[in-house]
């Protein structure tokens, strides 16, 4: 997987910006000078280019959760949602959502990790949202040392036949004509929470908005904190390389 990560970065990443500049000196310098298919054609790559340095971009992001992790430590999520909020503050504002949270628990976490994984559930329930604009609610339960974080949005919900199937890689529900994105978002959440114990799940029906759940440990100052839980078989290869076909 690591090497994989290399390839992705250095190999496919040079020859597709040369791409996505070459298609863009194309639109400059030939735009509308050809003919309506021309500038179609031209428009197509650029689609195109974007959507694969996306793909690239996510699949890193899942190949290093366990590689680049940092230590874990005790973090404020509060904190972690307002960050979260601030990288998501364009799709808020364009799509009228509004986020709140109820206050927010110390947790054990690495913070860089931990928001990535509420800017990916934020940001989903934020993106497939029906007629309504988008609201997104992040509360928090107590049992034990165990806090149990909720995200509820009152989006278009998710069938319980598929509330499985969207953790795995590439898995999506829609196509990227009716919602942008690559499917991988979930399952960096699941490995994101996977390497700190921790568990990720969702209620939800179509129609009625979803709930993701996940715990986390209390993040006490005097907190036990373990390290990073390493998958023991090479799950995220497995995964890759089953999608990957
Ligand atoms: P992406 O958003 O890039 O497609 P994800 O892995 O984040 O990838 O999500 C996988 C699929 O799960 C999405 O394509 C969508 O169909 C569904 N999904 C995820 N979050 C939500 C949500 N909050 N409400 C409704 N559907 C969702």
């Amino acid at each position: 997987l690591q090497q994989f990560s290399y390839v992705a970065s250095h190999d496919l990443k040079t020859p597709l910006r040369a791409i996505a500049g070459f298609s863009q000196f194309l639109k400059a310098d030939y735009g509308g000078k050809l003919d309506d298919e021309a500038d179609e054609y031209i428009e197509r790559i650029i689609t195109g280019v974007k959507r694969m340095q996306q793909l690239i971009d996510d699949l890193l992001a899942f190949s290093r959760v366990d590689s680049r992790g940092n230590p874990l430590d005790v973090t404020d999520l509060a904190q972690v949602v307002e960050d979260a909020k601030s990288l998501l503050q364009a799709d808020i504002e364009d799509q009228a959502g509004e986020v709140t949270c109820d206050e927010l628990p110390m947790v054990v976490g690495d913070r860089g990790q931990m928001t990535q994984l509420f800017q990916n559930l934020i940001g989903n329930g934020l993106k497939y949202h029906g007629d309504r604009p988008p609201r997104v609610h992040i509360s928090a339960q107590r049992d034990g040392d165990v806090w149990t974080i909720e995200v509820r949005d009152n989006g278009i919900g998710i069938a319980p036949e598929h509330h499985e199937r969207i953790f795995e890689i590439f898995k999506r529900l829609h196509s990227s004509n009716e919602y942008s994105g690559t499917g991988i978002g979930l399952a960096v959440c699941r490995r994101i929470v996977q390497r700190h114990g921790g568990n990720l799940w969702l209620e939800s029906e179509v129609g009625q908005g979803s709930a993701f759940f996940v715990t986390l440990k209390a993040g006490e100052p005097s907190a036990d904190i373990e390290s990073p839980v390493v998958a023991e078989s090479n799950e995220a290869e497995d995964q890759l390389i089953g999608a990957l076909g």
